[in-house]
C-alpha cells in the first residue's frame, strides 16, 4: 500500500485571513487549542488519522440520514482527530456544515478555510460576539442574555441586518436549552428583539442510545410542542434538528439537518444487548478513523517475584519479559488501563502490566518470541501489513478502562502528534 504521510501544517492556507490579522492586533486574544508539530515528533508515539476512512464513515452516514443534511459535529479538535484536516476532508466529501462546542473551535475551522456553515453549540462567547458574527459562524441561544447581547451589537451597527441565531430546547437533558415551562414567556420577549432571527432550532438527545426509543419519543413530542409554541408567537424556524450519531443510525428524529459526532469517527453507538456485554453496534461497516501505534523502547527479563512499575501493581509469577513503550497517562492512555487490557505486538496481543506512568507503559511479551527493540506497538486499531489482523477497538479500549468511545478518542493529548493519512 502507498501510504503518504501529511503533516497537518501543510494546510492549503497558511497566510493569516485579514480576519486573523485583526484579531491577532486585538487585545481579546482567542487562545486556539494548538498540538505539537510532526517535526517536533522524535519519539514513536503517534496517531495516524486516515481520511479515506473517514469519508467513508461519511458515505455510511448519510445513507441513515434519509433527507436530512449533515453538520458534523467537531467539538474537541474533532474529536482528538484534528478537527482542521478532518472538516476540510469532510467538507470536500459532502457534508453540509459543522458543529463545535466552542467560539474557538469554530474560528479554528474558518481559519483553516472552511466554507459551510459552523454553529457554535456551547452557548459562550465573551466579549467576541461581533467575531463571531463577522465570521459568518451561526450562534446557539438559550437565553435571553445572549439574544440582548446580539441585539445590542446589530443596534451598534457593527453588523449589519439581523444577527441569525439557532435556539435551544431542552426536552429532556437539563443541561442547556429553554424549558418547556418558561418557553412561552421567553417567545413574548424574543418576539420584541427584531435584531435577533431565530433560523434554527435545535433540541439534544438524551438515549438515543437506549434499548427502547421511548425517551427519544417523549423528547421529539416535547419539541414539536415547542415549536408549535414558538410558532404562535411567531417564531418560525427554517431548520430543526435533533439527532446525534445514535438517533442518525436507527433512523430516529430525522427532520432538516443532523449532527452526527462519533460515527464519522467509525465508532457505532452501541445498543444494551443480552448476549453482548459492552452492547450490540447499531451499524456495522465504519471504519476506525484513528491508529494510535508506539514502539519498543526497552526490554528486559525480570525473575519471578520481580515488582513492574509504581506501587509495584504487578509482580511476575514466573520469569518475565518485560516491554517498555514510551506512552503514557499524560499521552491519552487512561491510568485506568493499568494491569487491564492490551497491544498489539507482533500481529498478537500483550497485556499491559503494573501502573501506567505519566510518559511509559510496561507490557508483558513473555509469550511473544521475538519481540525486539522498535518493534510496532498499536494501541487503538491493526498492524500494519501482514501482521494487520487483528485490531483494537476505540470500545475495547474505552470498556477496559471503564469509559466510553468519546472519551478515549478526546484523551489522546496534544503531545501525541497526528500523522495525516491517504491511502
Ligand atoms: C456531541 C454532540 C453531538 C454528537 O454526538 P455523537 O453521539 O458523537 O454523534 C450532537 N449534538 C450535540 C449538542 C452534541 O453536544
Amino acid at each position: 500500500m502507498d501510504v503518504q504521510f501529511r503533516s497537518p501544517d501543510q494546510a492549503p492556507s497558511t497566510e493569516p485571513s485579514p480576519a486573523a490579522a485583526a484579531r491577532e492586533a486585538s487585545e481579546a486574544r482567542v487562545q486556539r487549542p494548538r498540538r505539537a508539530a510532526p517535526a517536533d515528533a522524535v519519539r514513536p508515539t503517534r496517531a495516524e488519522v486516515n481520511l479515506q476512512a473517514l469519508r467513508h464513515n461519511l458515505g455510511i452516514v448519510k445513507r441513515h440520514a434519509g433527507a436530512s443534511k449533515i453538520w458534523a459535529v467537531l467539538k474537541a479538535d474533532g474529536y482528538g482527530h484534528g478537527a482542521p484536516a478532518v472538516a476540510r476532508t469532510l467538507e470536500r466529501a459532502g457534508a453540509d456544515g459543522f458543529c463545535v462546542a466552542l467560539l474557538e473551535e469554530a474560528i479554528e475551522l474558518r481559519e483553516a478555510g472552511i466554507m459551510a456553515p459552523i454553529l457554535v453549540m456551547g452557548g459562550y462567547y465573551g466579549g467576541a460576539q461581533a467575531d463571531l458574527v463577522a465570521s459568518g459562524l451561526v450562534p446557539v441561544i438559550y437565553d435571553l442574555g445572549q439574544a440582548e447581547g446580539f441585539a445590542r451589537l446589530a443596534r451598534s451597527g457593527d453588523v449589519s441586518g439581523p444577527v441569525d441565531v439557532h435556539l435551544k430546547i431542552d426536552t429532556g437533558m437539563a443541561r442547556l436549552g429553554v424549558t418547556l415551562d418558561s418557553l412561552g414567556a421567553f417567545a413574548e420577549r424574543l418576539a420584541e428583539i427584531p435584531e435577533v432571527r431565530v433560523v434554527g432550532l435545535m433540541t439534544h438527545l438524551a438515549s438515543a442510545d437506549a434499548l427502547t426509543n421511548e425517551e427519544t419519543t417523549t423528547q421529539m413530542v416535547r419539541f414539536d410542542e415547542a415549536t408549535a409554541l414558538l410558532a404562535r408567537c411567531g417564531i418560525r424556524p427554517r431548520v430543526r434538528h435533533a439527532a446525534n450519531s445514535a438517533a442518525v443510525l436507527r433512523g430516529q428524529a430525522e427532520l432538516d439537518i443532523a449532527r452526527p459526532g462519533i460515527a464519522l469517527f467509525g465508532v457505532s453507538p452501541r445498543l444494551p444487548s443480552p448476549s453482548q456485554p459492552s452492547g450490540e453496534a447499531i451499524v456495522s461497516g465504519l471504519r476506525q478513523v484513528m491508529r494510535v501505534r508506539s514502539e519498543v523502547v526497552d526490554l528486559r527479563d525480570i525473575p519471578a517475584g520481580a515488582a513492574v512499575g509504581y506501587g509495584a501493581l504487578w509482580r511476575a509469577a514466573r520469569r518475565s519479559r518485560i516491554a517498555t513503550i514510551p506512552m503514557g497517562y499524560a499521552d491519552g492512555l487512561s491510568r485506568s488501563l493499568s494491569n487491564r487490557g492490551h497491544v498489539l505486538v507482533r500481529g498478537r496481543r500483550a497485556p499491559i502490566v503494573g501502573a501506567i506512568s505519566m510518559d511509559l507503559s510496561m507490557l508483558d511479551v513473555t509469550d511473544l518470541p521475538g519481540v525486539a527493540l522498535r518493534d510496532e506497538v498499536v494501541v487503538l486499531g491493526s498492524q500494519e501489513g501482514p501482521l494487520g489482523k487483528d485490531c483494537i477497538g476505540v470500545d475495547e479500549l474505552a470498556d477496559h478502562a471503564g469509559t466510553i468511545a468519546w472519551e478515549v478518542l478526546t484523551s489522546i493529548s496534544r503531545r501525541v502528534p497526528r500523522f495525516y493519512r491517504e491511502p
